[in-house]
């Protein structure tokens, strides 16, 4: 299955329209990049390496509740990913393209990634946040757990983050595999 961004979500009461729309209504806050790069470092220098799974705890959830929402208006797989893709799209989350397989097996790569470019300079994969939501969102759509992995990250230099998701099951058999 190939999901790009293109699809048109219909203006209901669950799903606004329009960003600009979403801030008339006071439904948004905005948050800057050096914000919310703000935001996380202080979160780190209170709780170290915690900070990182706060970071992907809260993430997932906010994919669980994506996923709640849109599948009230979408029901089969690609039109719930391409819905996901455009709303963040208009959100500014970045620029999403998206390659999975049935079993949720795929790559999603994230241009000018919300997550990592207000950050700076980082040695390690920086979009804990992201990672979360898209093992939440996407482990819904397909109904399965999934392992999602950033690869690469745009705070550490690399052109765009992407995200490598696989099952749950398939990891463990590798990792035991590795370790035999
Ligand atoms: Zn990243």
């Amino acid at each position: 299955m190939k999901v790009n961004g293109q699809l048109n979500i219909a203006k209901t009461k669950e799903e606004p329209v329009s960003v600009p729309q979403l801030l008339e209504d006071y439904r948004v806050v905005v948050f800057s990049d050096e914000d919310l790069a703000a935001l996380k470092k202080a979160l780190e220098e209170t709780f170290f390496s915690g900070a990182y799974a706060l970071l992907y705890f809260v993430g997932k959830g906010c994919g669980e509740r994506s996923y709640r929402r849109l599948s009230q208006l979408y029901s089969d797989r690609q039109a719930l990913v391409d819905a996901c893709i455009s709303l963040k799209e208009r959100e500014r989350w970045g620029s999403f393209r998206c390659e999975i397989v049935e079993d949720g097996t795929g790559t999603i790569r994230v241009e000018n990634c919300f997550e990592a470019r207000g950050y700076g300079n980082s040695k390690e994969p920086a979009c804990y946040f992201l990672k979360g939501y898209l093992e939440g969102f996407l482990g819904s759509v397909f109904q399965r757990q999934l392992k999602v992995t950033e690869t690469s990250c745009f705070a550490k230099g690399d052109r765009e983050c992407i995200f490598e998701s696989r099952p749950e099951q398939r990891v463990a058999t590798v990792e035991r595999f590795n370790t035999k």
